[in-house]
């Protein structure tokens, strides 16, 4: 797509034959600073509990909600950042009094939720006191209605806020999303996200705990982040915690991204290569949410194969979401209703590609 999210014409631009991008040209360029945001407290119209947006089926039996609007990350690929309605990084709105309008609202239900995935929009953790202090009280309300909470998150829980939720570690899912291993990189894909060290060390820490804890390959950026150099390293550090399963998905691109990505990433040579492998993909509908470009069919697949290899020889089993890869006719897939996003697991050395 172009700067204004139209399409290439193909042919205007010649096909590139090499699929991996170089890395170091990363080495003698400064990583940008990256600034938190101010925190406002404003009120929220409407209910907080609502169908999970990022799911392609309508469960009652999990919600979702955001008790935040903005996010302190500043990830480029961020589909919430490139809403027409986001607010820009330099602000940030905590809605006044979240926990106890969940609480009443889950008061006033006839049929409680099983699950409440926090926050499809924001992340829970962010490196501001006051957000997580926020999280956990609503969690707190969760649980003493036996909901349990869906929490994805590259932050790191800080110490005080990680006290308070372990008493309620049984009704808790953690997923921590991963993209690198390096941190030169992950600093330019995540800029204000937890390090990989941190969040696997912080992962270790929440098993000890009790809390079940996922992890998530996303979103993979083609050529820069699905190469068997990044994913290896990946792999062992979430094997090395008895982890033997893991979900992966590939980014996908709207026109706010696609301006996201060229002003983050251009800077360091990365916007183009990845862009360009999208130019000729399909845009593809998404459930409940606003259809989008993906990467072309037959460069998933091929991705996703290194990545089930890689998996299988560490007798892991990969969970492939369904919503970002509609266009998969899936032998007899195992949907799991019971994280976050709809995804499709694949047995190991199982083939997808008809
Ligand atoms: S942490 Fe999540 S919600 Fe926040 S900017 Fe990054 S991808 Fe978006």
């Amino acid at each position: 797509m172009t700067r204004s999210g139209s399409v290439r014409r193909a042919g205007r631009r010649p096909k590139r034959k090499t699929r991996l991008l170089e890395l170091p040209v990363l080495a003698n360029l400064p990583v940008p600073g990256y600034g938190l945001p101010r925190v406002v407290i404003a009120g929220k119209g409407g209910p907080f509990l609502r169908p999970n947006p990022l799911s392609d089926f309508v469960d009652e039996d999990v919600l979702s909600l955001n008790h935040v609007s903005g996010c302190a990350m500043q990830c480029a690929f961020c589909y919430a950042r490139a809403y027409p309605r986001y607010a820009g990084d330099a602000v940030l709105t905590l809605y006044a009094d979240a926990a106890e309008r969940v609480r009443r609202e889950l008061t006033q239900r006839s049929h409680l939720p099983r699950a409440v995935y926090l926050c499809p929009s924001t992340d829970p953790f962010p490196p501001i006191m006051e957000v997580q202090e926020q999280t956990a009280r609503i969690v707190e309300v969760l649980a003493q209605f036996r909901v349990e909470s869906w929490l994805m998150t590259r932050g790191f829980i800080r110490p005080s806020i990680l006290e308070r939720l372990q008493p309620h570690a049984d009704m808790i899912q953690v997923t921590f999303p991963l993209m690198t291993r390096n941190e030169r990189l992950r600093r330019i894909l995540e800029p204000l996200a937890a390090p990989t060290r941190m969040r696997l060390r912080q992962a270790k820490d929440l098993l000890a705990r009790g809390f079940q804890v996922r992890f998530a390959l996303e979103p993979l950026i083609p050529g820069l982040t699905d190469t068997r150099e990044q994913l290896v390293p990946l792999l062992d550090a979430i094997k090395a915690l008895g982890i033997s399963s893991v979900s992966a998905a590939y980014l996908f691109v709207r026109p706010g991204i696609h301006r996201n990505l060229e002003n983050q990433w251009e800077p360091f040579g990365l916007a183009n290569p990845v862009l360009d492998r999208y130019a000729e993909g399909p845009i593809l509908p998404m459930g409940r949410i606003a259809a989008a470009r993906h990467l072309p069919r037959s460069d998933r697949q091929r991705g996703y194969a290194l990545l089930m290899a890689l998996a299988a020889e560490r007798d892991m089993t990969l969970h492939i979401s369904a919503l970002t890869n509609p266009d998969f006719s899936m032998p007899s897939p195992a949907i799991r209703h019971d994280r976050p996003l709809r995804q499709m697991q694949l047995g190991q050395g199982r083939s997808w590609t008809e």
